[in-house]
């Protein structure tokens, strides 16, 4: 509870400063009723809620599109190495790693905020864009509801769009649901639960459209899982001058989830204003920063890491097909397909055999996301299936 209360002040004490301005009273209120911990708000089963609430004894643990490849080796002899140093704050180690991932990307630090995870930065953004009453933010359906849940929370309407037949975004019709209360568009590329990629160019043609009327924010949580990541970014049209945020996060490629960082590009005053919201980079740790910095780009790790997963997701596919299912094709490290079961029941059978997945429902069908895990994790998961299907 005090975390949450001391959230809440440091969120209002970030509102005050926010050039003196008279504060917006009804969206302080909505604020203080705003669970910030959504463990607490019945009938929503967060991510955290199924990884806190799942047996330590898994076999194979496929429920949170981690990747149990990494981290490197760079990143784990960093850890050790900066333990020592640990008992300075960050500020100048988070510096550091902040030019070094501007300098990539070819854009100034005014550029780029850091958060302790990407969810972090998720949060931000969700404040921000719900201080408007009667706003709505516009997202596909399913994606990652982070966000926008957050937002909804706030009061936001929350404007879901179903995917198209193939399962992507569909961008026609988010574009046509944006009206003059819309905050703000969220696109998730690659889109979780589905695993589906847009086509570069339509999705920059959309940005370049409607980021003038509303921002867009992109999250590339997945996109080190494409063979071009460079190419199929959204971070290079902010050197247009267009109003994007681009989030992404050292939790999936990188093995980072549990040592917890992410990052956000836009243009510097909405750094600036996002940064309201959040604590920014001091809230990485010290050993945190080191072992980002030795393992950012480290590309041989991530070739090794890539080869296990497209190994361990065409023994997958192969699973799938062989007991007579379909699947998505995925271009991330997380598959989804339609059960012939009841979705949560299926998530409960597995779990008694020792195998962690996640469900969903959409389209009037019952559907199961496995995360891609090692061959080990994969195999407990086909002999389970097999029982089960
Ligand atoms: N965005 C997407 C699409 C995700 O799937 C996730 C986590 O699963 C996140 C953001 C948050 O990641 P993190 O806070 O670990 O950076």
């Amino acid at each position: 509870m005090s975390a949450i209360m001391n959230r809440r002040s440091l969120l209002k004490s970030g509102l005050m400063l926010a050039g003196g301005m008279p504060l917006a009273a009804g969206f302080l209120q909505r604020l203080n009723a705003m669970p910030l911990n959504t463990c607490h708000v019945s009938g929503y089963l967060s991510d955290e809620q199924i990884i806190t609430g799942a047996p330590l004894e898994l076999k194979a643990r496929l429920f949170a599109n981690e990747n149990p490849f990494g981290p490197s080796p760079k990143a784990k002899q960093a850890i050790t190495d900066a333990v020592a140093q640990s008992y300075q704050y960050p500020f100048m180690f988070a510096r550091d790693l902040m030019k070094k991932i501007a300098d990539f990307e070819g854009l100034p630090t005014d550029n780029l905020l850091m958060g302790a995870g990407s969810s972090s930065l998720l949060m931000a953004a969700a404040i921000k864009f719900s201080q408007r009453p009667g706003s709505n933010i516009v997202t596909g359906d399913p994606t990652y509801e982070d966000l926008p849940f957050k937002a909804q929370l706030l009061n936001t309407i929350w404007k879901k769009i179903p995917l198209t037949a193939a399962y992507t975004l569909d961008l026609d019709a988010m574009e046509k649901a944006v009206d003059g209360n819309t905050s703000l568009v969220y696109i998730c590329n690659p889109n979780n639960p589905t695993a589906t990629v847009l086509d570069t160019a339509a999705l920059r043609a959309f940005i370049s459209r409607v980021s003038v009327k509303v921002p867009v924010f992109v999250d590339e949580a997945y996109i080190d899982y494409l063979d071009d990541p460079q190419g199929t970014t959204m971070i290079g049209m902010l050197k247009e001058g267009k109003n994007i945020i681009v989030a992404r996060t050292f939790s999936k490629l990188y093995g980072f989830a549990g040592l917890r960082a992410g990052y956000a590009f836009a243009q510097p005053d909405m750094i600036k204003q996002l940064a309201l919201y959040t604590e920014g980079p001091n809230s990485l740790s010290t050993t945190t920063l080191h072992a980002a910095m030795a393992s950012y780009q480290d590309r041989e790790f991530m070739q090794e890491a890539l080869k296990k997963t497209v190994a361990s997701k065409k023994y997958l596919y192969s699973v799938l097909s062989a007991e007579g299912y379909t699947y998505i094709p995925s271009s991330t490290n997380f598959v989804l397909f339609p059960l012939k079961m009841d979705s949560l029941q299926f998530v409960k059978e597995m779990e008694k055999r020792g195998v962690g997945v996640r469900s969903w429902k959409f389209n009037n069908k019952e559907w199961c996301r496995i995360s891609i895990g090692r061959m080990d994790e994969m195999e407990a998961f086909a002999a389970a299936f097999k029982e089960l299907s």
